[in-house]
């Protein structure tokens, strides 16, 4: 098999990537996302067409001090950013590192034969993967009268932060985990509140990680699509971080997606490439191949699935889904296309004039 010529080439193919720690993973003196010996860096994901990642600034109130945290990441993401494009414009073929916050600028980063395809480029979306971050706004003005003035949400808004996973692995005022259920469990008054607030700001809701009580609550109650970044199938790997057969249908049903997470504890069996196919096989079998991304998890995790090296290997996998006769369109749907449509309905419409009705379709 390896020696066969891959049907499709990096430099053809567009990825979406829902789930990296590589931000907050770097290690000192090794602090550019450019080339970092990691799995996922800039030079990479420029190898490819066009390569979306969700960047992640990982937080847990068990062992971080979390608004310093938060703060200081953000800041090392945009000094990151600057560094980036001041080594892009100068490099002898010129690059850019896009940062997605709005649907113009998602559309304007994917629209590859538009005019802007010929450049080389790659985008960033910045995400928390914690919900301890908004923590303080649960205390805050009005919080005794049910009312949230969600002042932290509105800052982190305000400095690009576009997806929130509602939880590491410690519970936080919004709700608990999949490995520690409270009673009741699922979503706390003030977490019913933050999903109305996250689906008014354009926040993507991230369910990897929730508690299965909390995952029913969000659905029940989201007005707009939301996303596993980062979760596989149970029914393939028994294990609590991975979604049911009936949250994958519930998740078809809303219109959202799960990304397939590479950690090979929860692909569980052979650790290579064939599991990462059999998990988007069982979630495809069940109608949902619409609704199957990448949330590779890289950087998060130690150990990748053989065959899978980081970002320059992600075009295997669309590469093995082709040749078992998933059509074009399925592909290049799990490769970027599923979560490019779900962010388009839930993130802002952005400043171009006329987007601003266009694409809310849910
Ligand atoms: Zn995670």
């Amino acid at each position: 098999m390896d020696t066969v010529k891959p049907a499709v080439s990096p430099k053809n193919m567009c990825i979406f990537d829902a789930h990296c720690d590589t931000l907050t993973e770097l290690k000192a003196g090794e602090r550019s996302l450019l080339d970092a010996p990691a799995h996922f860096n800039v030079s990479k994901q420029l190898s490819y067409r066009r390569y979306l990642q969700v960047t992640d600034i990982w937080v847990d109130s068990g062992r971080h001090d979390v608004d310093a945290r938060v703060n200081k990441n953000i800041d090392e993401f945009y000094r990151q950013l600057k560094l980036l494009n001041t080594v892009g414009a100068q490099a002898a073929e010129p690059f850019e590192v896009a940062q997605i916050t709005d649907r113009c600028g998602l559309d304007a980063y994917f629209d590859v034969d538009g005019g802007r395809g010929k450049k080389r480029q790659a985008a960033l979306l910045l995400a928390i993967e914690g919900g301890e971050c908004i923590d303080a706004d649960s205390r805050g003005p009005g919080a005794d009268e049910g009312q949230y003035r969600f002042d932290r949400l509105h800052e982190l808004f305000d400095r690009g932060v576009r997806l929130l996973t509602m939880t590491w692995n410690t519970p936080n005022a919004m709700c608990d985990t999949h490995l520690n259920a409270r009673e009741p469990a699922g979503l706390t008054p003030f977490g019913r509140a933050a999903v109305a607030e996250l689906n008014r700001l354009g926040i993507m809701i991230d369910l990897s990680h929730i508690s299965d009580q909390g995952f029913w609550d969000v659905l029940e109650l989201t007005r707009r699509p939301v996303v596993a970044s980062h979760s596989d199938a149970r029914a393939v790997c028994a294990v609590s971080r991975n979604l049911t057969d009936d949250m994958f249908r519930a998740l078809i049903k809303n219109g959202g997606v799960t990304g397939i997470n590479f950690c090979t504890s929860f692909l569980g069996g052979s650790k290579d490439i064939d599991r990462i196919i059999e998990h988007i096989e069982h979630f495809a079998g069940l109608g949902g191949v619409d609704h199957i991304g990448l949330g590779s998890d890289f950087d998060g995790i130690e150990e990748l699935p053989g065959g899978i090296d980081g970002a320059e290997s992600m075009y295997k996998i669309i590469d093995r889904l082709l040749r078992m006769g998933y059509t074009e369109g399925q592909a290049r749907g799990i490769a970027a296309d599923n979560f490019r449509r779900v962010f388009r309905e839930v993130l802002p419409a952005g400043s171009e004039p006329g987007t601003a009705e266009k694409g809310v379709t849910k």
